[in-house]
């Protein structure tokens, strides 16, 4: 009936007007920058290929893990799409190293595909402002000043925009690769785009390619489940999205099983003929994501490899081996299949295969995530060579935000590294670019114990109702739990109990006769806040994620405080001034390359200099140092 609905309103009406944005593409960044566009107030069109595969998981039905759970709370927290859509449609919820320190944990869930495709569609349907049509895009419009100023449907209409945003994912020229075999598609059973490219190339943008791959799917009827260990999910399980009280889907088990070395034969005896290796494939696939052909070849003293069997939904009986991607020839993955444990009398529903596809170096991108050549033109997404669902939805909500701004004439909107794990990744990009698919790593965030998984809310919320794009029930949500946050620490800085008092209670705390706030209090080794209830039973009705704030501000206060210090100089150097007569011969160590390009660029603040494609962390370094030694000698 939602399909109908939109198809109804007809291609007359939708090409009538001009629209301030239009999203080309309905995946992960597709909806995200639709649904951010619409919310802060632009009159915004999605265009993609098909109504039905609108939030298709092309991969892995799973959302969030280790700094992709982080992204999600983010994007959550700007009144994004991904969070309540996955609290709809997750059947397995777990917080990953939960047994680590909090700035490491990261949450993530298995999805029910079908589920999740109608949870996202249905939350895009309830959007003012949002209009949907099934459309395949075949150029740009753009206007002799480099503006762009809509779109080209096939058939060759033209429909007009203030702005456009291009999520196309791994469509642009896409080629399937099974074995010997060779296919012209955007993903399994889709057509590849290849007007847009043409378009993006004819205006001087630098493409290049990337693979990724998928593994083949199975028949859960055919899987001996006997005698393989279950992984369960936690109890009870927790949302990612800051509005989502509680999980309503049925949760299911996955489980583990191991390829071998009967398996691992097959592969080598026939690697030959797998792409990758037969030099079919040139392009980068992910390195920290490689398919089983790569593991046994890179990893040969590895006798096995874990393989995770995640059902993809309820009614459902299509089972995902995560971890053994593969593009090799379909024999070839039916017999190395049978020698795993559980699968020997598996049937494959899909072979597993590799994609290779066009990127755009980011480095043609403003931190905006609009392109420096084409005014009004923005990319998220996939097209911008990363991968994952997460890293998509995260790029799609800054490049909605900012179209949106830019045509209501409103300042742009940006965060950066200390802010958040979106502000690191379209940092790392903008700046430095990639040569293989980018994925977010807690390890690319310098402060990660200030971006965390469970203060998204708190370190971005504020920004979501400056900028307008949340809605009422969620700002509400958010005063309340900022309003109990402020309270909680409060109590905890005036909550006092002496030595003998918290001995009393069973703490093993020294006899000093001292004075103990609860705040220090909590800070006290496997400290649980409901041991302390006894002596103070208020502290029972506070909210479960404010004392989680209270006992991590509390264990990591040391740690935060000086992160804050780093924060503060960061800030303080990015905003550091170049003199304008500063002479790049003079810094010493600067390679030939960053000197020229920031003699041509004369940035004004250290900031800026980074910015500059090719100007490397130690060039800036090297900068930084000179800059503040003419500043003590007085020079500046
Ligand atoms: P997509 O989700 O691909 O969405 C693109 C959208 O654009 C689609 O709706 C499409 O219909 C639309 N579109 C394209 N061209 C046009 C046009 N001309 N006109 C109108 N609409 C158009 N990620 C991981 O994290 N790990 C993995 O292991 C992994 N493996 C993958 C394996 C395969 C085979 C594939 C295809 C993807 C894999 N991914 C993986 C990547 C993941 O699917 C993407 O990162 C994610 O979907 C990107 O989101 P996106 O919104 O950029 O693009």
């Amino acid at each position: 009936q939602f399909f109908d609905e939109y198809y109804s309103q007809g291609f007359d009406m939708i090409s009538d007007k001009i629209w301030d944005v239009i999203v080309i593409g309905g995946g992960h960044a597709g909806c995200e920058a639709a649904s951010a566009a619409a919310r802060c107030g632009a009159e915004t069109l999605m265009a993609t290929h098909k109504l039905e595969t609108i939030g298709e998981m092309s991969c892995n039905p799973a959302i969030g893990g280790l700094a992709k759970g982080q992204l999600v709370r983010e994007v959550d927290a700007l009144g994004g799409v991904m969070g309540q859509a996955i609290d709809a449609a997750g059947i397995q919820f777990r917080i990953l190293n939960k047994s680590k320190g909090p700035a490491v944990r990261g949450p993530r869930a298995q999805a029910d595909r079908k589920l999740y495709r109608r949870a996202t569609s249905e939350i895009l349907r309830g959007q003012t402002k949002l209009h949907i049509m099934a459309l395949s895009v075949e150029g740009l419009a753009i206007d002799s000043s480099d503006r762009v100023t809509g779109i080209v449907v096939s058939g060759g209409e033209i429909i007009s925009a203030k702005t456009v945003i291009l999520t196309t994912g791994t469509f642009l020229r896409g080629i399937i690769h099974i074995g010997d075999k060779q296919i012209a598609a955007g993903r399994a059973g889709e057509d590849a785009t290849y007007g847009l490219s043409a378009t993006l190339e004819r205006y001087g943008f630098a493409l290049d390619r990337l693979k990724t791959g998928t593994p083949p799917r199975l028949d859960g009827r055919t899987i001996d489940w006997e005698g393989l260990v279950a992984q369960k999910g936690d109890n009870p399980p927790q949302p990612f999205s800051f509005i989502t009280d509680k999980i309503q889907t049925a949760q299911i088990d996955c489980f583990i099983t191991y390829t071998g070395t009967e398996g691992h034969n097959i592969i080598r005896k026939n690697i030959d003929r797998a792409p990758v290796f037969s030099g079919q494939i040139e392009s980068r696939g992910p390195r920290y994501c490689p398919s089983i052909e790569d593991k046994v070849v890179r990893f040969a003293e590895k006798p096995r490899h874990q393989i995770f069997l995640e059902p993809e939904g309820l009614d459902d009986f299509t089972v995902y081996p995560n971890g053994i991607s593969t593009s090799m020839p379909e024999d070839v993955q039916y017999m190395f299949l049978k020698t795993i444990p559980g699968l020997e009398r598996v049937k494959m529903l899909r072979s597993g295969y590799a994609i290779e596809y066009d990127f755009v170096d980011p480095r043609q991108l403003k931190h905006t995530m609009e392109t420096k050549k084409i005014g009004g033109l923005y990319l998220a997404g996939q097209i911008n060579g990363t991968t994952g669902y997460e890293e998509a939805a995260a790029q799609g909500i800054i490049a909605g935000i900012n179209a949106s701004r830019s045509v209501q004439a409103l300042e742009p909107f940006m965060l950066d590294r200390a802010q958040a794990y979106i502000g690191v990744m379209i940092d790392d990009l903008v700046t430095k670019g990639t040569n293989e698919p980018y994925r977010m790593f807690t390890s690319r965030a310098e402060y990660r114990l200030k971006l965390r998984a469970d203060n998204a809310d708190q370190r971005l919320s504020p920004f979501g109702e400056a900028l307008n794009c949340l809605s009422r029930e969620r700002i509400k949500r958010w005063h309340e739990k900022r309003d109990a946050l402020i309270r909680a620490r409060s109590l905890s800085k005036q909550l006092t109990a002496t030595s003998s008092e918290l001995t009393k209670q069973g703490f093993g705390v020294s006899n000093d006769g001292k004075r103990r706030t609860l705040e220090e209090i909590l800070a006290l080794p496997g400290i649980k806040i409901s041991a302390l209830y006894p002596l103070w039973p208020a502290l029972s009705k506070l909210m479960p994620d404010v004392i989680e704030q209270l006992q991590i501000d509390a264990q990591y206060s040391h740690y935060l405080a000086r992160q804050d210090a780093d924060i503060e100089a960061y800030r303080r150097d990015e905003a550091l001034e170049i003199p304008v007569d500063l002479d790049y011969a003079e810094v010493g160590s600067l390679s030939t390359e960053a000197r020229q390009k920031l003699e041509t660029a004369q940035p004004r603040t250290l900031g800026a200099a980074a910015r500059i494609s090719g100007v490397t962390p130690a060039a800036i370094i090297a900068l930084l140092r000179h800059v503040k030694r003419r500043t003590f000698s007085g020079r500046a």
